[in-house]
């Protein structure tokens, strides 16, 4: 089968490989999609480093072509996505119910193979089926979704408050949409490419800023009565925007650190200024237990992920889908094996 791994000196390869055998508790399934993910495109571009010989792709849906003896509840030709994503079940974090902080998690299409190929063995566990009504292609955004929810679920946004997202990428533009539902009062929308800011605004962002010829916390100034926002989520993972967040908002707001910033990098903030603001800063990492409420937005088109996908390449063509993926202008591009 054709795939794209990583050779021994992080390089992308595209690949033959022996379909993988089916154990009693795995499914084969027949990538249908798999999206190229901010996290792929720094290992590619060598700015992350990424295990040697694992063919990557952690966000994809497939077919179920054979499963094991083990299992039950889905059957041969049904449509599943991966939950990438697999804990021990067994250290402190597990067993206290944190299983996205376990201290031996692993990933698939990061630590075993992924979806970048034709085909792949899941744990069954690790999936689950979207109905037949919905275009499979949609399914390859289903793991970013459950990021977003988990990350909604973090902040806590309450009906009728004021809500800034910065970046208007996948996950801006999917957070926006989750935002809205969530009963936010205003919802702000900060990205630089307007074909973006138009989408936010067909997803119910009530004002979208332009970074390059607004100044963002003017706009929010005057838009909230010089208060701000009561929560503010950056989903761009640079120095500046995180500061932008804290500054947009109000006093008593909830910042949360969305964006994946580079694992060094640094910033500068005003200890002060979280204590006499009484401001809340949080992290959001992954999608723990929010696989199913995914399929559930999905199925009942609570969420548009349809728009948000830019581009479908072959997976022979890889290259240019990593070129595309990383030009900034592009939200996500798939690889169709
Ligand atoms: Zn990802
Ligand atoms: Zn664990």
């Amino acid at each position: 089968m054709l795939c794209a791994y990583l050779d021994e000196e992080g390089k992308l390869k595209l690949g033959d490989r022996d379909i993988p055998e089916v154990r009693e508790d795995e499914i084969l399934i027949k990538v249908l999609a798999c999206g190229i993910c901010g996290t792929d495109i720094h290992v590619f571009k060598g700015i992350n480093k990424g295990k040697p010989n694992i063919i990557r792709g952690h966000e994809f849906v497939g077919e179920i072509l054979e499963a094991g003896e083990k299992v039950k509840d889905l059957k041969i030709g049904d449509t599943v996505i991966i939950d990438p994503n697999i804990p021990c079940m067994s250290c402190y974090q597990c067993r206290n119910g944190r299983i996205h902080l376990c201290k031996n998690l692993t990933a698939i299409g990061v630590d075993m193979d992924g979806g970048f190929a034709e085909y792949c063995v899941v744990p069954l566990k690790q999936v689950y089926k979207l109905p037949s009504n919905i275009e499979p292609v949609v399914g390859a955004l289903a793991e970013p979704l459950a990021c977003a929810i988990h990350g909604i679920d973090r902040v806590g946004i309450k009906e009728g408050e004021d809500v800034l997202i910065i970046g208007g990428g996948a996950l801006g533009l999917i957070l926006t949409q989750l935002s809205v539902n969530a009963g936010a009062g205003k919802v702000f929308v900060s990205e630089p490419y307007k074909e973006k800011r138009d989408l936010a605004l067909g997803f119910g962002a009530s004002r979208v800023i332009d970074p390059g010829s607004e100044d963002l916390i003017d706009v929010i100034r005057e838009e909230t009565n010089r208060r701000g926002v009561d929560v503010a989520i950056e989903a761009v993972g640079s120095g500046k925007t995180i500061l932008q967040a804290i500054n947009a908002a109000s006093d008593g707001g909830r910042i949360l650190f969305f964006g994946v910033a580079p694992e060094d990098m640094l910033i500068e903030i005003s200890p002060f200024e979280v204590y006499r603001r009484e401001l809340t800063l949080l992290g959001s990492f992954v999608n723990p237990f929010t696989m199913d409420r995914a399929v559930s937005l999905i199925s009942s088109r609570r969420v548009n992920l349809y728009p948000l996908i830019s581009e479908i390449v072959p997976l022979k063509d890889m290259e240019k889908g990593i070129d595309i993926a990383s030009s900034g202008r592009a939200i996500r591009v798939l690889v169709k094996p």
